[in-house]
């Protein structure tokens, strides 16, 4: 099977809430999504989406991506999609880094090998170790009452675990922290993420304040060493995200006992072979996951559901359901919660069909 044409798409996915809040004062309203469509002369087509959280998180945006997919696409077309090894090697020959546009390539081609195979993804990346999998809620920065509130409401939809963005005033977040843990129940679970936004004196203050409640501390600094610095003034449960960034990272982190958890977003490792790996890997150490990606709509969330399902429970912290925060579905047969769950379809490949009139009119098509 060859490689004949990829078409991408942009789409627009603005948010049920109106925006969502990060640490540093960071936010989205609409976020710009792209969907790529490889297609093959077999006839069989693969979908993926790429979408960064805004151009301030990481370091990729969604302009990026599509410059990222012009400069790979003269390379891909000729390869065999099925043969994922090859078709990552060639993008990592072509472009220096740039995982993030590169991982929607490598997601449709895993797509197309399981449309060829008649398998789910979920099988092809190691079997069904689950019905479902447990969904996460991340609660955008606000005032602490209205977080309070928001979880509230999100826990009457079924959600038991949340995740809280912090990241800004130490004082602030200290209250945040003690004012949303206060209406949870005991059984449920509660995450202060300051995605990089504290300082470590900073982090100490708020590590501190927060050392007798049931919560997780994720990401509070910048750097793996401030983060590391934090990680051994405190009892309480770790999680680190912006920091893991591929095999190499989670590598030095399993050997520097650096976190209890990591967060796996699977564009920032480069798509779904990379995810695998490191998933795999933290199986292997004994280190749960929150399996998911920057963001993203109906196509990522599918994505999300069939590594996550993959996963045994024991090691699947969370996973999430991007395509609920949005107002916009762009394909048919994905994902949908149920009770703060969610299952992967059980059709070939991701198991999704993008709505046409979703996509619009392409924006690039290489061939
Ligand atoms: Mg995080």
């Amino acid at each position: 099977m060859k490689i004949t044409a990829i078409t991408v798409y942009q789409v627009d996915l603005p948010l049920k809430e109106g925006r969502y809040s990060w640490s540093n004062g960071n936010f989205v309203e609409v976020f710009d999504s792209t969907v790529v469509e490889i297609e093959t002369d077999s006839g069989l087509l693969g979908h993926a989406e790429c979408c960064p959280l805004g151009s301030a998180y990481l370091p990729s945006f969604a302009r990026g991506v599509r410059a990222g997919l012009a400069e790979l696409a003269p390379h891909l077309i000729g390869q065999d999609p099925c043969n994922l090894g090859q078709v990552n090697r060639v993008m990592d020959a072509a472009l220096r880094g740039h995982p993030y546009a590169k991982a929607p390539i490598d997601i449709a081609c895993w797509d197309i090998l399981g449309k060829a195979t008649g398998q789910p993804l979920y099988t092809l990346l190691g079997g069904a170790a689950q019905d479902d999998v447990v969904l996460y809620r991340a609660i955008s920065q606000e005032a602490p009452d209205i977080m309070a509130r928001k979880i509230e409401a999100y826990a009457a939809e079924g959600y038991s675990k949340f995740q809280l963005k912090v990241g800004a005033d130490a004082n602030d977040d200290i209250e945040r922290i003690h004012t949303t843990r206060a209406v949870l129940k005991p059984s449920d679970l509660l995450v202060a993420d300051a995605n990089t936004g504290w300082t470590r004196h900073e982090a100490a203050r708020v590590v501190g304040a927060i050392s007798s409640l049931d919560v997780y501390v994720e990401q509070p600094c910048l750097t793996y060493e401030e983060c590391l610095s934090i990680r051994r003034r405190t009892a309480l449960p770790f999680v680190l995200d912006e920091v893991i960034d591929g095999p190499g990272t989670l590598v030095r982190g399993i050997a520097g006992d650096a976190m209890d958890v990591v967060n796996l977003k699977i564009s920032k490792v480069g798509g779904l072979s990379r995810a695998r790996l490191m998933r795999d890997l933290c199986v292997e150490h004994g280190l749960p996951m929150t399996i998911e990606d920057t963001w993203g709509g109906d196509i990522t969330t599918a994505a999300i559901a069939h590594l996550a399902r993959s996963t045994p429970a024991e090691f699947t912290f969370s996973a999430t359901d991007f395509n609920s925060y949005g107002t916009v579905d762009i394909a048919e047969g994905a994902p949908r919660r149920v009770q703060g769950r969610m299952t992967a379809p059980d059709r070939p490949g991701l198991g999704i069909t993008p709505i046409a009139d979703a996509l619009g009119a392409p924006v690039a098509r290489y061939s």
